[in-house]
């Protein structure tokens, strides 16, 4: 891929941030030369190569370091749909190599530090450091994999630096108290809801606290999106304030586009200041998408993975990721997002279990508007034992008008709209309202009786109004609403 498209890669090659000793200026040289037209290498600094069966992650225009999006629209990037997705080509050749096992561990966001110098010296630091003969000894005397021993005591110290030690274990959460209401109604056992309220584009409040108040007796939790589509608006932070303070148990989406380790760390500890416990983890939708003119297309600071991780360490281990210990750890229940028809379910629950991994205790998915088109993903991620890790919510949307379907069967990545609901709802006429309530709530129903569904999550975009009919005519119980 790299040797044909070098013209088209998304970010500049990086320059050191300090001028560096003139060896290691030949040798970076040299491995820009060498690199950069094998593997598209734009001189990162964090080389992940051998983790990614030799496709440089980097051609991905959000730069992500633990696997793709959910984006990925038949193979291709939603951000530049004449491009592969890069790590959809990741995964397939490590499935032919046999390395899946590569994908599963949880990467390090870059150091930037780092950025623009060679790798190859390092690793001769590190065999230095670490003591040739306690490399070459070992593999020849207790027959040990000279492979194994290099990964041992070079490779992975120089990829998992003492502030991160990422692995690719299932990670427990360290607390057993539920953090927060939404996860007590999830592990009682019974069906929830939760609702998105889109947060207003205006300053005033007003009808930001009426759409939550006519989804608080309904709901067990309600999230609100932050600059979904790249657009701005009040900030989800901002409305999971109001919410709580209604008495409205907020979800609150922190996306990786507008973030950084920084400012990750600093809501997660301001949130619970607000009374907000939960946490959706999101990369975001590429400014690309979002209106002119555009805000930075460069990479992100870190991607959903590595922020559960992040924000996983700073609830159950108390330390921010510069490794100062936190006095009093934040309370967190902590999400993430799913796309089961972004790729095939093997794939997914590759993603799904990183996620899992890092830290995600529930998952909301796209929007599902045909149930049984679930069951591939859902019958993965059992097979995988994925199921009784995580509580799955699935997503479903009550259709305002046939052109919001057409808009988002044709538009958004992994969101189908089966040709038989376009028909009954073109059929509908004046009983437009009617009918698309009646898809949702058998859609909801179906999804009830589904293996490793919890809930559903309803994401009424902009008909607030329509949940309570679907909940009503589903026959659910409403959701408890103290935080
Ligand atoms: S932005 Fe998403 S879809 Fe595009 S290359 Fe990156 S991971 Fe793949």
């Amino acid at each position: 891929m790299a040797l044909f498209t070098p013209l088209r890669r998304w970010q500049p090659a990086f320059r050191p941030f300090s001028r560096q000793p003139a060896g290691r200026r030949l040798l970076a040289l040299t491995e820009r030369v060498v690199k950069g037209p094998l593997f598209g290498c734009r001189m990162c600094g964090n080389c992940l190569l051998q983790e990614t069966a030799f496709i440089c992650h980097m051609a991905c225009p959000k730069g992500l370091r633990n696997g793709p999006c959910g984006g990925v629209n038949n193979g291709y990037c939603y951000v530049d749909p004449t491009r592969r997705c890069a790590w959809y080509l990741i995964y397939e050749r490590s499935r032919r190599m046999h390395r899946e096992h590569k994908l599963l561990e949880v990467l390090p966001p870059v150091d930037w530090d780092r950025a623009g110098t060679e790798t190859w010296g390092e690793v001769v630091r590190v065999a230095r450091k670490a003591g040739f003969r306690k490399i070459f000894i070992p593999s020849a005397r207790e027959g040990k994999k000279l492979g194994e021993v290099l990964e041992e005591k070079i490779f992975r110290p120089i990829r998992q630096p003492d502030w991160w030690q990422g692995d690719s274990e299932y990670h427990p959460p360290a607390v057993t108290e539920p953090q927060s209401a939404l996860e007590r109604e999830l592990r009682s056992g019974r069906f929830v809801i939760t609702a998105e309220v889109t947060p207003p584009l205006s300053a005033a409040t007003g009808r930001l606290k009426e759409k939550i108040m006519l989804v608080k007796p309904w709901v067990a939790a309600v999230n609100f999106t932050d600059g979904s589509s790249a657009v701005p608006r009040m900030s989800s932070a901002a409305c999971s304030s109001v919410a709580a303070s209604l008495g409205v148990d907020p979800v609150l989406q922190i996306s990786a586009r507008d973030n950084n380790r920084n400012s990750l760390q600093s809501l997660a500890i301001g949130a619970n200041a607000m009374g907000a416990y939960n946490i959706l983890c999101l990369s975001g939708d590429s400014p690309r998408v979002g209106p002119a003119p555009r805000s930075n297309m460069n990479i992100n600071d870190l991607d959903s993975v590595q922020m559960l991780w992040i924000l996983r360490r700073m609830r159950d281990e108390g330390i921010y990721l510069d490794g100062r210990q936190i006095k009093n750890r934040p309370r967190i229940f902590l999400g993430a997002a799913a796309a089961p028809y972004a790729m095939d379910p093997a794939m997914q629950a590759i993603r799904i279990r990183k996620k899992i991994n890092a830290g995600a205790q529930f998952l909301q998915t796209n929007l599902v508007f045909d149930p049984d088109s679930l069951d591939p993903w859902l019958e993965q991620m059992d097979k995988e034992g994925l199921l009784d890790k995580v509580f799955i919510l699935a997503g479903v949307c009550p259709l305002k008008s046939l052109r919001l379907a057409r808009y988002l069967n044709d538009n958004i990545p992994g969101v189908n709209v089966p040709e038989e609901v376009m028909r009954r709802l073109a059929d509908a006429g004046d009983h437009f309202a009617e009918e698309s309530i009646s898809i949702t709530v058998e859609n909801v129903e179906k999804l009830r009786g589904k293996r490793g569904v919890s809930g559903v999550h309803i994401m009424p975009l902009g008909w607030e109004e329509a949940i309570a009919q679907v909940i009503d005519r589903a026959g659910l119980m409403p959701g408890l609403i103290t935080p």
